[in-house]
């Protein structure tokens, strides 16, 4: 079976004066199936946003081909984009990057849709899919909370009905509560259509609680990509270990355990060889060269430790 998006060793780089040239992704690999949720974690600045950019077509990769669909992700620019006909959706941390603040949100629903009569009740159909009520469609953004808000940002991003949704960070912003509803409507929406979710978030217990597969980003490379009942039973990588040891206090603000002491490096100056290096507690003299990426059953890894689970202790 092809994947419905496929993303191909894509490297995004950003030009700055001070810094010269940055690669915020790194040459990295990817796929989502319909019907699956791939979640992708990692601190801040990893490079998880540049790459649902990249993916969204927002920002053309360096290197590397982005498919959607079996066709090329070409990027068009985020108002050129034909607001209908397109199968990939974003939703991103704030609902007013894809909601217009002075529009009333039926009209921005109807835009959405594909061509074709009543489309009244079509938009009234959208908003009960996402659990507001059909008076919503004759109000404006700012009339509803932030949780609400979100939920009508996924209708948005659900009329032209996609089969691929990118989410980063969909829920950060929300308290608990709000986030819980939204989770589980993606959840939902996924298991009821065959839409495929990329879910992004620096929450690991959230992504193990709906990703199909885990997918962990470390300074522009995916160290760990796994079935997520794998990645927790069995971390192949000293960096997906560290992140699950640091989950009790990851929910607020990520923190990290003991053994990840010290700075995240800027990715202007990526250590050489392996990027994990200068805070990994096992690195070996082999490990100043780049691991190769290897199969671990479901899932691969990029790290020269032969076990394949993290020695203890060591
Ligand atoms: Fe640590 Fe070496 Fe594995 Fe990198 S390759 S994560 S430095 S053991
Ligand atoms: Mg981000």
């Amino acid at each position: 079976m092809s994947a419905l998006l496929a993303i191909e060793d894509v490297r995004v780089e950003y030009r700055s004066r001070e810094r010269g040239t940055v690669a915020a992704v790194a040459g990295v690999s990817l796929d989502v199936a319909a019907g699956e949720i791939v979640g992708l974690v990692g601190e801040s600045g990893c490079g998880k946003s540049s790459l649902a950019r990249a993916v969204a077509g927002l920002t053309a990769p360096r290197a590397g081909t982005i498919a959607y669909d079996g066709r090329p992700v070409t990027p068009l620019g985020w108002r050129r984009r034909p607001s209908v006909d397109v199968g990939l959706q974003m939703v991103f941390q704030n609902p007013y990057a894809s909601l217009n603040p002075r529009r009333r949100i039926g009209s921005q629903l109807a835009d959405g849709l594909p061509a074709g009569p009543d489309r009244a009740r079509r938009v009234a159909d959208l908003l009960d899919r996402v659990g507001m009520p059909a008076e919503a469609a004759s109000k404006y953004p700012h009339q509803f909370s932030g949780g609400q808000r979100q939920r009508l940002a996924i209708a948005r991003a659900l009329a032209p009905r996609p089969r691929l949704l990118v989410a980063d960070e969909p829920v950060t912003a929300l308290d608990a509560s709000s986030a819980a509803q939204i989770v589980n409507l993606l959840v939902e929406l996924v298991r009821d259509t065959g839409t495929g979710l990329l879910f992004i978030s620096h929450d690991l217990a959230l992504v193990r609680q709906i990703a199909d597969r885990t997918a962990v980003m470390y300074l522009g490379k995916i160290v760990e990509v796994a079935p997520t009942a794998q990645l927790w039973d069995a971390p192949r990588h000293p960096y997906t270990r560290a992140l699950i040891d640091a989950v009790p206090r990851i929910s607020a603000e990520p923190t990290l355990p003991a053994v990840l002491a010290g700075e995240v490096p800027d990715p202007a100056n990526a250590p050489s060889g392996c990027r994990f290096r200068p805070r990994c507690p096992y690195a070996v003299a082999e490990c100043a060269v780049e691991p190769p990426v290897r199969a671990t059953g479901a899932g691969s890894v990029a790290c020269w430790l032969p076990d394949p689970t993290v020695p203890e202790g060591r």
